[in-house]
């Protein structure tokens, strides 16, 4: 296995992820298997505790981890399937060496940054290797260089590649050049002094990826080179793309950035066909339709918080011919001014998962508009639980029904705990997670759209839907259309007499990739479509 280590200077929010996301892309393109991993400086044991104002969406791989968000990323840019190994955080690393500590395992010694702390972030490297045949493993690691935090990764990836050898280890730095518009001129020193500072710690970059605004330009690039010590073909150019994340592959294929890593790597491989990529890339850059989807939520603020949502809905776009103009909703807002006034010019609404009772009346007033006015709807997670919800007071007639999270003394909770749940007080990694086998009733929109009657889909949730009230509300008009056999739960439900009424309690979000759009998402936008006519 080769190895790619990703580090990223000046500032963050560089787009580091995407970038090793699209690395990952081009090699996949030349015949090799990738795979990718994170490791992130922070002390949470995993990202599963963070709110999402504060890091973004949570990403659910199949084996039921949650992990930072550019997982997502870099399972929709390749075909790797990411485990709970490919994300590892400080919190874990130290969680694991003080287990063995208390166990005594380290028989009397004193426990160290060096040579404990690098050993446990190596060994976390070897298992992944171990636990995957892929030809390549690419590891981003996260914050920035010069972080206190930061300093032990670097220092056992620094050893790492000392010990895999020169032609087996990679040392890529993203970094910014920033534009100052009143000097009118591009800036090298930031990046000059990020690389100075790997080199401190014994870490020379072979290419530099720089972020610009500006095209970088042979002086530019020329000064990168002399200052940073690489040759100038390994300053490599990444500038803001124009219209979408996907463009970011065949921007670094121009640059020959994997010409580069295969080169210094002595991988031998016929150069990236892109074809099927760009075709993609054509249709989501010039769709010849539009439609407005409306999504209702309560972390809309922050463009993150939803990454992998709002990525599907690019997709199905993709897969319908169409733009998708994303609205985003606070829910709070239709509390206040009501549904009418903001879903009017919609031709969606989609609500996604979610946590606490905020914006709960303002979701259940949307689901309630999406059925009246025969508006395509796709719940999500909470958002089948808030469409059970509506249906239970509002075609039912259960007064006040809720959802136990809500309302602990509702009268009709027809969405609460199962057994194994109540007893659970620690929130970390207790959820129902991960991948699930689903089997979906022959007949129905979902087993339609997904042309098969065996699915499997990710999970993160607490609550369930309360088979209780399974006979009142289908004897109602609700449809369950698909179930998790072995605990006899609903996973997917729908309203037959719609256009589009698809709620589900997994995340199929996380499953989607710009050439292969998920089915419930596709057929969610063709929907919506149908409504502008
Ligand atoms: N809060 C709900 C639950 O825990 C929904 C979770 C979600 O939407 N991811 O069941």
């Amino acid at each position: 296995m080769k190895y790619i280590f990703v580090t990223g200077g000046v500032i963050s929010s560089l787009g580091k992820g995407l970038t090793a996301a699209a690395l990952g892309t081009l090699l996949e393109h030349r015949g090799l298997k990738v795979t990718l991993a994170k490791f992130d400086p922070y002390l949470n044991v995993d990202p599963g505790t963070m709110s999402p104002f504060q890091h973004g969406e949570v990403y659910v791989t199949d084996d039921g981890a949650e992990t930072d968000l550019d997982l997502g990323h870099y399972e929709r840019f390749t075909h790797a399937t990411l485990t709970r190994l490919n994300n590892l955080t400080s919190g874990r690393v130290y969680a694991n060496i003080i287990e063995k500590e208390r166990r005594g395992d380290y028989l009397g010694k004193t426990v160290q940054v060096i040579p404990h702390v690098t050993n446990e972030i190596k060994d976390r490297i070897r298992a992944i290797s171990k636990n995957s045949d892929a030809d390549v493993l690419i590891i981003e690691i996260g914050g920035t260089t010069g972080d206190i935090e930061g300093l032990p990764f670097l220092e056992a990836i620094r050893e790492f590649a000392h010990e895999a050898g020169p032609r087996n280890a990679l040392f890529i730095h993203v970094t910014l050049v920033p534009y100052i518009r009143v000097a009118g001129e591009i800036k090298t020193k930031p990046t000059q002094q990020s690389v100075a500072k790997l080199r401190e710690i014994g870490i020379q970059p072979q290419l530099l990826i720089c972020r610009s605004e500006k095209p970088l330009g042979a002086d530019v690039r020329q000064k990168i080179a002399m200052f940073c010590n690489v040759p100038v073909e390994c300053v490599i150019e990444e500038l803001d793309v124009a219209h979408s994340i996907y463009e970011v592959p065949i921007d670094l294929q121009k640059e020959h950035l994997d010409d580069l890593v295969c080169r210094h790597l002595a991988l031998k491989t016929e150069p990236a066909n892109m074809a099927d990529w760009k075709r993609m890339l054509r249709r989501l850059i010039h769709p010849r339709r539009q439609c407005r989807i409306a999504v209702v939520g309560k972390y809309i603020q922050l463009q993150d918080s939803y990454k992998s949502l709002y990525e599907s809905l690019k997709h199905a776009g993709g897969a319908n011919d169409a733009a998708v103009k994303i609205i985003r909703v606070d829910a709070e807002d239709i509390e206040k001014h009501g549904a009418a006034k903001m879903l009017r010019r919609m031709n969606g609404i989609l609500v996604p998962g979610g946590f606490g009772r905020r914006g709960i009346e303002g979701k259940i007033a949307a689901a309630r508009y999406a059925r009246e006015k025969k508006l395509p709807y796709f719940g999500i997670c909470l958002g089948m639980q808030i469409a059970v919800i509506e249906f239970a007071r509002n075609v039912c007639k259960l007064k006040n029904a809720n959802s136990t999270e809500f309302d602990a003394q509702t009268p009709h909770p027809v969405i609460a705990l199962l057994d194994e749940q109540r007893g659970v007080t620690e929130k970390g990694g207790t959820m129902r997670l991960g991948a699930m086998p689903c089997k979906l009733v022959v007949g129905t929109h979902a087993h339609r759209l997904y042309g098969t009657t065996l699915i499997s889909e990710r999970h993160r949730h607490r609550y369930e839907f309360n088979n209780a009230y399974r006979d009142q509300l289908t004897a109602a008009g609700l449809r369950i259309a698909g179930l998790y056999a072995e605990k006899d739960l609903v996973e997917v439900i729908e309203i037959p007499d719609h256009p589009y009424f698809v709620a589900c309690q997994f995340h199929p979000e996380f499953k989607s990739r710009p050439n292969e759009a998920h089915p419930l998402f596709r057929g969610f936008i063709a929907a919506a479509l149908r409504t502008t006519r």
